[in-house]
C-alpha cells in the first residue's frame, strides 16, 4: 500500500484563504484591522525565519503584523514591559513571543504577563487550564494545525486511538488534550508516549492515527506503524546531507520513505504540519480581534 500523502501546504493555503475572506467581512462591518505583534529576543536564525513567514502570512490575510526586535542582551524586565506595553495596546490583537527566548529570561514569567485575550499561542496558563477544562479558546497553533488538517481531509478522530508521542507544552500535551475533548473532530481514545514509554513500538502499532512530536530524525519506522493508519509528522529536525548545496536538509520523526508504504494516510516534512502551523496563528489572530471587539 502507498499512503495517501496529506498536503499541509495546500491545506493551509485554504485555511489562509478563508481568513482573509472573515478578515475581509470583519473590516466591512466596521470592525479594526487586526493586528499580530511578534516580539522577537535575540538572533536565533531558525527564528528569524519563522518570524518573517508569520509576517508574510498576516500580510497575505489582510491583516497588519510588527516585529519588535529586541538584542539578546536584554533584560528580562525590559521584555516584561514590552508586553504590558502591547497587553494595553487597543491596536494590538495578537501578541506572540517566539521561542527560545536567551536563557537568562524566565519564559513563564513572560507568557503569564500576556494578557490571556491577546494570546494567540495559548500558552498562557488560563489558556492552557481552559484546554485542560474542555473548554480551550486560544490554543496553540500547531495543535490546531494537526487537528485541522485532519479535519480538512476527512479523517475523523472520533472513536478512534490516537497515539501522541510527546509530552511538551507547546505540542504534545496540548495536542493530546484537544483530541481527548468531547467535541467535533476530536473525541478520540489519547495515549501520550514519551522517553519513559515501554516498548514505543507496540504502544505505536495500536494507533489509528499515530502523531509524532519527538524531534528525534526519523524515529517512528515502518514496523511501528499499524498498515493503513494515519501518520501525522509534527517534528522538524535538520540533518547532514552532503548531497545538498547547504550540506544539510529537513526530515520528520517518521522515516517517511518506509512508513508511506505502510501507512494509509502520511504527513510529509517538510510541507505536512509546517505550513499548517502558521495559518492556524492567523486564524488565533482573527479569533482574538473579534472578541476583543466585542468586549
Ligand atoms: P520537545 O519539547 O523536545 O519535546 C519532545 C517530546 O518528545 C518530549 O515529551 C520527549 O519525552 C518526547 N521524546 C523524545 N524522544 C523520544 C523517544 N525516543 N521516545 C519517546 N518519546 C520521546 O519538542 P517539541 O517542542 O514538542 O517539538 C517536537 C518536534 O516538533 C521538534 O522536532 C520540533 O522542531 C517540531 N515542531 C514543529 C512545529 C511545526 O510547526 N511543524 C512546531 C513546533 C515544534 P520526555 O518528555 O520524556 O522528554
Amino acid at each position: 500500500m502507498t499512503a495517501r500523502i496529506i498536503d499541509g501546504a495546500a491545506i493551509a493555503a485554504a485555511v489562509r484563504a478563508d481568513v482573509a475572506h472573515d478578515v475581509a467581512a470583519h473590516i466591512a462591518i466596521g470592525g479594526r484591522r487586526p493586528h499580530l505583534s511578534v516580539v522577537l529576543v535575540g538572533d536565533d536564525p531558525a527564528s528569524h525565519v519563522y518570524v518573517r513567514n508569520k509576517g508574510r502570512a498576516c500580510e497575505e490575510v489582510g491583516m497588519t503584523s510588527e516585529t519588535i526586535a529586541l538584542l539578546a542582551t536584554t533584560s528580562q524586565q525590559k521584555v516584561l514591559e514590552v508586553v504590558a506595553r502591547l497587553n494595553a495596546d487597543l491596536a494590538v490583537s495578537g501578541i506572540l513571543v517566539q521561542m527560545p527566548l536567551p536563557a537568562h529570561i524566565d519564559a513563564s514569567a513572560v507568557l503569564r504577563a500576556i494578557d490571556p485575550r491577546k494570546d494567540v499561542d495559548g500558552l498562557t496558563p488560563t489558556n492552557q487550564g481552559l484546554l485542560l477544562q474542555g473548554t480551550p479558546d486560544l490554543i496553540p497553533a500547531t495543535p490546531a494545525g494537526v487537528l485541522e488538517m485532519l479535519r480538512r481531509s476527512d479523517i475523523d478522530p472520533e472513536g478512534q486511538r490516537v497515539v501522541v508521542v510527546g509530552r511538551s507544552v507547546l505540542v504534545g500535551r496540548p495536542l493530546a488534550m484537544l483530541l481527548a475533548n468531547r467535541m467535533p473532530g476530536a473525541n478520540a481514545t489519547v495515549t501520550i508516549a514519551h522517553t519513559g514509554t515501554r516498548d514505543l513500538g507496540a504502544v505505536t502499532r495500536e494507533a489509528d492515527i499515530l502523531i509524532a512530536a519527538m524531534g528525534r530524525p526519523r524515529a517512528i519506522t515502518a514496523a511501528m506503524v499499524k498498515p493503513g493508519a494515519t501518520v501525522v509528522d509534527v517534528g522538524i529536525n535538520q540533518i547532514l546531507d552532503a548531497t545538498r548545496k547547504s550540506g544539510t536538509r529537513l526530515v520528520g520523526d517518521v522515516d517517511f520513505e518506509s512508513v508511506k508504504d505502510v501507512a494509509g494516510a502520511i504527513t510529509p516534512v517538510p510541507g505536512g504540519v509546517g505550513p499548517m502551523t502558521i495559518a492556524m496563528l492567523v486564524v488565533s489572530t482573527l479569533r482574538a480581534a473579534r472578541r476583543q471587539e466585542a468586549t
